[in-house]
């Protein structure tokens, strides 16, 4: 399959704005008030392995009860107009930010994948890209190996959505990756990319619906639908933030320092943090506004509310900061 159209399969309709990671003097400990902060004890304990830069490589967050282990599955160069949009690629103040020098630079974002474990349960959160769709993902199995993590621990994947760079590692060899798995997603994301219509169809967003049903129909009785706001596990609600797909949903963990939203492809990149107005303009008419719709909003919520933010494709992988009152994306110094 040439290049290009392994672009189209990835991000599909992202057309963001891209920036390098700001500096961040913010620590891993939480941010709350001064008068509201919690105790030392919620302080997790951070450890990483791995090449942080292309992967495999984790970072892991831990507690007493609770390890949410952020995992890198590689990631994809992409011609910055299939991201940007031709006007904003052409943009030399948004070319300088995202550190594109030169007509032909490419635009790295990495893939990733995040697990909560917890005594009882091994949950995951996207299953990152095949390796024969994107020659430099697919990392995601030897990256749960360098945390400690097994294929066969988990019990329940949770897919922000389902393009092809969020569930092509759900199938390893023609098998199901994750054998003893259930796998969760919004039901408008299922029957959305399972509608005969769309699998009979032309174009880009057809050639995607025919790979989720193909790679649906290995994981047979595994696939289970859920309407949101739901509770996935103790501690964990999938959440609807409509827009990038037309199921799209957004993870919401409660650990014992605050709250974390893996919030998918909602942000491609920080410029959308700062800019949601500069949104992907491949995503089409009606979604469109959904999607900017809910990027003002879940900005706002997480200005207010101040929880860590996971965003699937944020460079650099672990792909987790905080956004500040001022509309900007803050990377943690992990
Ligand atoms: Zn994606």
């Amino acid at each position: 399959m040439p290049p290009f159209r392994l672009l189209n399969l990835v991000l599909c309709g992202a057309l963001s704005s891209a920036c390098s990671p700001r500096d961040s003097r913010e620590s891993l400990e939480p941010r709350a008030p001064v008068e509201d902060a919690p105790p030392e004890s919620t302080t997790p304990v951070v450890t990483r392995g791995g090449d942080q830069a292309r992967g495999p490589a984790f970072v892991a967050l831990a507690w007493d009860q609770l390890r949410i282990v952020l995992l890198h599955d590689g990631g994809h160069a992409y011609p910055p107009d299939f991201v940007l949009g031709s006007d904003l690629a052409a943009d030399p103040a948004a070319r300088a930010e995202l550190g594109l020098q030169n007509p032909g630079d490419s635009l790295w974002l990495p893939y990733s994948a995040m697990a909560v474990v917890t005594p009882e349960s091994t949950l995951l959160i996207d299953a990152g890209g095949a390796r024969s769709l994107f020659p430099e993902a697919g990392r995601l199995a030897e990256s749960m190996a360098l945390a400690g993590l097994s294929r066969d621990q988990v019990d329940t994947v949770v897919l922000t959505h389902a393009h092809p760079d969020h569930i092509g590692g759900l199938v390893k060899d023609g098998e199901p990756a994750f054998p003893h798995a259930r796998i969760l997603l919004t039901k408008d994301e299922h029957d959305h990319w399972l509608s005969p219509e769309l699998c009979e169809g032309d174009g880009m967003e057809a050639e995607m619906a025919r790979y989720v049903a193909a790679t649906f129909a290995l994981l047979g009785p595994a696939i289970d639908v859920v309407v949101p706001p739901a509770e996935v596990m103790n501690g964990v609600k999938l959440l609807p933030i409509v827009g990038h797909t037309p199921g799209h949903g957004m993870v919401e963990v409660a650990t014992p320092a605050r709250s974390l939203w893996h919030v998918g492809d909602l942000f491609l990149l920080p410029l959308f943090v700062t800019s949601p107005d500069l949104r992907p303009a491949t995503i089409p008419g009606e979604r469109a506004a959904l999607l900017l719709e809910d990027m003002f909003r879940i900005r706002a919520l997480a200005e207010e509310e101040g929880p860590w933010v996971v965003a699937s494709h944020l460079p650099p992988f672990p792909s987790l900061g905080t956004i500040a009152s001022d509309h900007v994306w803050r990377s943690h110094p992990l």
